[in-house]
């Protein structure tokens, strides 16, 4: 990786919604965000494609199903240039990833990926965690969902559905998390 490398992630409005959505839930969630890499010198453009729901659970414990784990890495395998950056919500709000357990989680990804990404997800913001050897800085940019957005999306999920098909999961069955119990 080069020295200095700067990272944006373009992150779709309608992704947007859907992260700060799942972080309205009252469990946490965890998932995958897929993306091309779009290089220009010392910047490269992570354009954001899709998402998959990895897994679901409490503060305490919140990890993608083995299932659900296998298919994204087939996924990634029979596709790329992809990559994915490893998202989960804090239905809390709380943003702190270096009081928990998370910065432990996040160091040895790193630790075995150097082009690991992270993502913590409330409410109210996105922080993207990334301390790949020659990264400078990596952020989170919000954008109009890019014409052929919709398009990608769909090309995404059939690709998924495929990996799923290759590991015996004829039918996948959607993740709901519990929702929000208001008063
Ligand atoms: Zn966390």
């Amino acid at each position: 990786m080069a020295q200095n490398l700067q990272r944006k992630i373009l992150l779709p409005r309608t992704l947007e919604e859907r992260l700060k959505t799942f972080a309205g839930l009252e469990q946490e969630t965890v998932g995958a965000l897929f993306y091309v890499p779009l290089p220009v010198r010392h910047l490269v453009r992570l354009r954001v494609d899709g998402l998959f729901m990895l897994g679901r659970g409490h503060r305490y414990e919140v990890r993608p199903e083995d299932a659900r784990w296998r298919i994204m890495e087939r996924f990634l395998k029979d596709n790329p240039p992809y990559g994915y950056i490893d998202w989960h919500t804090h239905p809390s709000g709380n943003i702190d990833y270096l009081a928990g357990n998370d910065l432990a989680y996040f160091k040895r990804e790193i630790a075995e990926d150097p082009s690991f990404l992270g993502m913590i997800v409330t409410r109210q913001k996105i922080v993207t965690v990334a301390y790949g050897q020659g990264t400078r800085d990596t952020s989170v940019v919000v954008v109009p969902n890019p014409a052929d957005f919709a398009q990608r999306r769909a090309y995404i999920s059939s690709k998924i559905v495929e990996a799923a098909r290759s590991l015996g999961h004829e039918n996948l069955p959607h993740l709901q998390a519990t929702r929000m119990h208001r008063t």
